[in-house]
């Protein structure tokens, strides 16, 4: 009775608003999608340029197979997330001190998706069709993410008090379908935001690269190397994270934002469409890339994946099992709640370890695409950005979370995500 009325009482009075309030709620969704589109006809276009004017405007825009192509593949995760394979794991203890089960098998899903790929292509099926059906299967994702967040906004209406996300819940509708009202929409068992977050769309990401390679493949009779080490090296990112699809489980996505607008979006549209687009930019702008540039560019996904992983992995033995031999040296300082926080290791060299490692191997992903145009080189300005707002946020509950703690972290690691720079 009391953890009900405490979050009747923080939801309602939920006023602090993030991504520029109610103007950024209204214009991003309006922005984002317009974004998505301009981008993947820009980088078909022969200029690629990101300067020209007037801008590139896309072709066509809607194709039913894009539409039919879409609906199967939504529906083929959904069956692989159903299927009782893998282990179920808790979440994080709820408001009201109950906790959610999830399927952790969201790497089956991928190897699976994988041999039915091989299986497609010892068909003969045409995969380089996926370039021509870019732009389509984009506008058919922006409309499911548009509709799927409409669903989400009406529903939350019937949900109860204390299933609601503190920070989408102001009163305003415009910035609550942003941000997201309901904490874990769910289904039945089936939880939507946990199932958008890593698998049709980030998934989807891989087999959009694997069209543009098969592409290739059909316009110049095999693949080049810039294109295989894109595609490499993004499999292996997206691979990384279904393997350690526990680790969502304790992300700020899942424990405290709402499933909006935000989230949907990024998810089903902006992740497969815009991550791809150096795959897609290669299509049409073929890169010639020496040996000793491979080694170098392999090297720094090395490094990046190396940092990204190790700090990613130290933090999350810590915060399951402190006493673990791997982590137990490390120097930690006491806070409030009675968690800890580690001052050595890895989270003692910056902030942000982890987003140091992901931003080495954006930059790695992109140099493969040479220097000739901007246009690669959004993924590396725009995961920068996203980047430094997102530790700003995580920053800001940490401060919130862990006081006076959190100054005495900040101050003997000054350092939020590169090493004596920022
Ligand atoms: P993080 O893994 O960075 O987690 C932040 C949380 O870690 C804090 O809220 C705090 O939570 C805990 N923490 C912070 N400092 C310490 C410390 N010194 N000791 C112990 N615990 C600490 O969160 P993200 O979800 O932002 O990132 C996860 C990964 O996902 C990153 O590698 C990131 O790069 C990647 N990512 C990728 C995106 C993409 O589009 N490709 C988008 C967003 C993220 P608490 O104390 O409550 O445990």
């Amino acid at each position: 009775m009391r953890n009900s009325q405490s979050v009747k009482h923080r939801s309602s009075h939920a006023t602090e608003k993030e991504f520029g309030g109610t103007l950024g709620a209204t214009c991003i969704p309006i922005f984002l999608p317009l974004t998505v589109l301009y981008l993947l006809s820009v980088c078909r276009s022969p200029e690629a340029s990101v300067l020209k004017w007037p801008p590139v405007l896309p072709s066509y825009l809607w194709d039913p197979t894009a539409f039919k192509l879409l609906l199967g593949w939504v529906a083929l995760h959904a069956f692989l997330y159903m299927l009782p394979v893998g282990k179920v794991s808790e979440g994080l203890v709820l408001r009201d001190g109950t906790r959610l089960k999830y399927p952790i098998n969201g790497f089956h899903a991928l190897c699976i998706t994988v041999l039915l790929l091989m299986l497609l292509l010892s068909l003969g099926a045409p995969l380089g069709y996926l370039f021509e059906l870019l732009v389509p299967l984009a506008v058919c994702s922006i409309g499911t993410s548009y509709l799927l967040s409409f669903y989400l906004y009406i529903r939350s209406f019937w949900a109860p008090n204390h299933a609601l996300a503190v920070g989408g819940n102001t009163g305003n509708p415009l910035y609550d379908f942003f941000m997201g009202r309901e904490l874990n929409p769910r289904i039945g068992n089936f939880d939507l935001k946990y199932f958008c977050e890593l698998r049709p769309g980030l998934i989807g990401w891989v087999v959009v690269n694997f069209g543009m390679l098969m592409k290739e493949v059909e316009l110049r009779d095999s693949p080049s190397l810039a294109m295989i080490l894109i595609n490499l090296f993004q499999l292996l990112y997206v691979a990384d994270a279904l393997w350690n699809e526990e680790a969502v489980l304790t992300t700020m996505d899942i424990v405290h934002d709402g499933f909006g607008f935000m989230l949907a979006f990024g998810d089903l549209a902006w992740v497969p469409f815009t991550y791809s687009l150096q795959a897609a930019f290669l299509v049409v702008h073929p890169q010639s890339l020496s040996a000793l540039g491979a080694a170098v560019i392999i090297g720094l996904n090395g490094v990046g994946y190396y940092i990204f992983r190790k700090s990613n992995s130290q933090k999350n033995q810590f915060r399951r099992d402190p006493t673990h031999p791997s982590v137990s040296k490390l120097e930690t300082i006491a806070t409030a709640t009675g968690k800890r926080l580690l001052v050595s290791g890895w989270w003692g060299l910056v902030r942000h370890p982890n987003y140091l490692g992901d931003l080495l191997m954006a930059l790695a992903w992109t140099l493969p695409c040479g220097f000739s145009h901007l246009l690669p080189y959004f993924y590396v300005v725009y995961f920068t950005i996203l980047l430094i707002h997102r530790e700003a946020r995580d920053e800001r509950q940490c401060r919130t979370k862990y006081g006076l703690a959190w100054e005495t972290y900040c101050g003997r690691v000054p350092y939020r995500i590169f090493p004596y720079i920022y």
